[in-house]
């Protein structure tokens, strides 16, 4: 018996997920594990469906070529013509006559096509009696355009169906249509019969170079921290003044992978205190929300009390200045043991909790992209748990360390204004990160990505070793700035904070809450998946508001340690590529979710990060 019943490139009708609606679609892969099929709708739009949602196109045709006498709308008009119904008597109920139904049909075939959006209807077919083996068509010119064919089953009129439809590709006005908002409601529509996330499959296109370029992130990303933490400490960083190499075994110090261990133990205490409120994240593939306990900026105020304990008692925190190199060799030590964990369990864990884009079946790439979405041991969520906990308020502990140092070495009672601007936006920004906390949830980070090495490193390592670069280089390099500048930057800082937390707070609201009354002046674009793709307010701005802020605020850091060297702009210049590329492979997944809908919001919001550049 053959293992499936549909070949790779046939062109198909797929039933749109939740729905019963039937799409013409092309078979790109099979996956004989899930026994799945991944199908390309004529929008773009990919989704994996099972085999009893697919059916042939001959199948189809058949049916619609079957006697005309069969067809619902003909048995329909017979019945009209019983004597009850007959011409004779006055139109009952919402009974048109057959002029008006023509020339409603007319309407209904026009809003169609003005609405050239095109919506991926070919035939509109009246329903049939029990399913589509049934059916029997309409003739095709009624209501056609030249894409794709939807056909109905009996569940939906037509009418609703054409209204529905309509409302899925038109743009409107939130303020203005309440009625239409309900239809769009997540809860109401198609997210209430199952969320239409991709179900996870084997991942086949590979990003960041795929094998052979995740096994270099792996080796690089821990040299370009160590590289960076050797330059920081020469007196002249500059890029060609190569640092000499450390003795290896200066690079590791037990106590201090001691004080690692107590960190994270710590961090996981205050993460597991029942404080702070439970929230639900966003359904998963398989339409199950996790519960995620919201208490991390009581973890950081309880940190701080712990710091301001350490420090009330003579505890020397520059400690972590003369120890920032065997620090970052701890942590990456953990975060690669971490990883290998995490590899190791994945391995076990079902088909459907493996994160979409690192599920390709080679060993290298989905250790480092990750392969289990969200694991967990327990209610404990290690990847909820280092993305904004050890990594993040370790990076405030390692600027404050750089502040005291600064004092210490050069003798301040006060430390430099460089210094105090750097620790202050820095602050701003962890302490927002984690006042904010829910807002992860609706990232990348979480719903997309798996937890492996590259965010574990990143969570880790890389955020508070190399996000502390620019305080770090201020101990060695003391630059002067004068108040006039100080100001300046800090203004620059202040947009670059206004736009980054507006944009994201807006998304995560209209996410979590589309018919928020805060929000009942923006525009979007309804998608088939039942969300809804802002095109007004920041998010019709730009593709990414929240990038831009980002940027402008990774500017604002590296100001204040002048222009004597590049090193200390190595974070904007990064980042910049980061979020450049990130921005890429979120576009592309957004494509694959909304297809058509995301086209149209890239016409109508044609720039992705920076205004009339990019
Ligand atoms: P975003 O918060 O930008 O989320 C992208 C998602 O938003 C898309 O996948 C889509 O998801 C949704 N979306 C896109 N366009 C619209 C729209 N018009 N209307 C409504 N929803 C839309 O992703 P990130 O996780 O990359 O970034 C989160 C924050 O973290 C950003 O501020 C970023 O700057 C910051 N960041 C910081 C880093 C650092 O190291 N400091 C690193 C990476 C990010 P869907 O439709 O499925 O909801």
């Amino acid at each position: 018996m053959p293992s499936r019943k549909f070949a790779d490139g046939e062109v198909v009708m797929g039933r749109w997920p939740g729905s019963v609606l039937y799409y013409e679609v092309q078979v790109t892969s099979y996956d004989d594990v899930a026994h799945l099929y991944t199908v390309k709708y004529k929008d773009g739009t990919e989704l994996a469906l099972k085999e009893s949602d697919i059916r042939s196109q001959s199948s189809f045709k058949h049916r619609k070529s079957q006697s005309s006498s069969s067809s619902p709308s003909r048995r329909s008009s017979s019945r009209s013509r019983s004597r009850s119904r007959s011409p004779g008597r006055p139109a009952k109920g919402r009974r048109r006559s057959a002029s008006q139904s023509r020339e409603h049909k007319e309407d209904k075939k026009k809003t169609i096509q003005e609405t050239s959006l095109a919506l991926p209807v070919l035939v509109l077919f009246k329903p049939s009696e029990n399913n589509t083996k049934r059916y029997n068509g309409e003739p095709e010119s009624t209501e056609k355009n030249a894409t794709s064919c939807i056909i109905l089953e009996q569940k939906l009129k037509p009418d609703l169906e054409i209204k529905r439809v309509l409302e899925q590709y038109s743009l409107r006005s939130r303020k203005d249509d309440k009625k239409k908002e309900e239809i769009y409601s997540e809860k109401k529509t198609f997210a209430a019969v199952k969320p239409i996330e991709k179900v996870p499959t084997k991942t086949k296109e590979l990003e960041f170079g795929g094998r052979i370029g995740t096994f270099m992130l792996i080796l690089l990303l821990p040299a370009t921290v160590f590289y960076l933490l050797l330059m920081c400490k020469q007196e002249d960083p500059s890029l060609l003044n190569f640092p000499p190499l450390p003795a290896v075994e200066s690079l590791w110090d037990g106590r201090v992978f001691g004080v690692i261990l107590l960190w994270f133990f710590l961090q996981a205490v205050f993460y597991l205190l029942p404080i702070g409120k439970v929230v639900e994240g966003l359904p998963l593939s398989s339409g199950r929300k996790l519960q995620y306990r919201i208490n991390g900026f009581y973890a950081f105020i309880l940190t701080a009390a712990a710091v301001g304990v350490l420090l009330y008692f003579q505890f020397e925190l520059h400690y972590l200045y003369d120890h920032l190199m065997q620090f970052a060799v701890s942590a990456a030590a953990f975060s690669l043991a971490l990883s290998i964990y995490l590899y190791a369990r994945s391995l076990k864990a079902p088909e459907e909790e493996l994160a979409p884009g690192g599920n390709s079946g080679y060993f290298i790439y989905d250790f480092f992209t990750g392969h289990e979405l969200n694991p967990r041991v327990g209610s404990f969520d290690l990847k909820y748990f280092c993305e904004l906990r050890p990594g993040l308020i370790g990076w405030v502990v390692i600027n404050l360390a750089m502040l005291l140092a600064e004092m210490k070495i050069h003798n301040l009672s006060m430390p430099s204004l460089s210094m105090i601007l750097v620790n202050s936006f820095q602050l701003l920004y962890v302490v927002d990160a984690l006042w904010n906390e829910e807002a992860v949830l609706t990232t990348m980070d979480i719903t997309h990505d798996g937890f492996g090495f590259m965010l574990a490193f990143g969570d880790l390592v890389w955020v508070p070793f190399v996000y502390s670069l620019q305080a770090f280089y201020l101990v060695g390099h003391p630059t002067t700035i004068t108040w006039p500048v100080a100001a300046a930057i800090t203004v620059l800082n202040c947009i670059g904070y206004y736009i980054f937390r507006s944009a994201n707070s807006q998304k995560n609201n209209f996410r979590r809450n589309p018919a928020d009354p805060k929000l009942a002046n923006l525009k979007f674009i309804p998608t088939a998946t039942g969300k809804g793709l802002l095109v007004t307010g920041w998010w019709g701005f730009v593709r990414h508001p929240n990038y831009l802020g980002d940027i402008i605020m990774a500017l604002a850091w590296s100001l204040p340690c002048g222009f004597n060297h590049i090193l200390p702009y190595f974070y904007v210049i990064y980042f910049i590529c980061l979020l450049v590329h990130r921005e890429a492979r979120d576009e592309h997944h957004c494509k694959q979710k909304y297809g058509l809908a995301w086209e149209r919001y890239c016409q109508r919001v044609p720039y992705r990060i920076f205004p009339y550049i990019y």
